[in-house]
């Protein structure tokens, strides 16, 4: 299962990324564009805006009309209404550009990082496209923590 956000959803659509969702984000298109994108590749439209909403409807596009200003709420309206499976953190994928993240060692990654950050960490992923090195810093526990909140909105 595919997604593609509107550009309402930047956000949404990172976290989503992080929690192993495969979304597709195309900022600077036209609805009309983003709407023929989504029926040729048959990506699940997820939309803040009713009248793309409606539109998806008619072109036989499946679409997630997102109410929630809330972004939990929002990532567990999304999974309600796919049957979407979350896979955290063993299939993350790169928030800024929607690629796989694979596992990689210290020494892999020296120079990529700073000093201190290689001292400090042992765990590292790197992503499949982009190549940017991510790891379990300070914003861990907060992605820890919205997932968990996601989680209980789903129980
Ligand atoms: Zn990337």
């Amino acid at each position: 299962m595919k997604f593609l956000f509107d550009e309402m959803l930047k956000r949404t659509a990172s976290w989503c990324r992080i929690f192993g969702l495969d979304v597709e984000f195309l900022p600077g298109k036209t609805d009309s564009a983003l709407l023929e994108y989504a029926e040729t590749n048959k990506l699940v439209f997820v939309t803040r805006d009713v009248e793309l909403a409606e539109r998806c409807a008619k072109h036989g596009v499946t679409r997630i009309f997102v109410t929630s200003d809330d972004r939990e709420e929002q990532i567990a309206q999304i999974v309600r209404e796919t049957g979407a499976r979350l896979s955290f953190p063993d299939e993350t994928r790169c928030p800024d550009c929607n690629g796989m993240l694979a596992v990689a060692d210290r020494a892999s990654v020296e120079g990529d990082v700073p000093e201190k950050v290689a001292e400090r960490n042992e765990r590292f992923w790197r992503c499949t496209a982009c190549k940017k090195v991510y790891w379990e810093g300070g914003h861990w526990k907060n992605i820890t923590r919205v997932y968990e909140k996601v989680k209980a909105l789903l129980a």
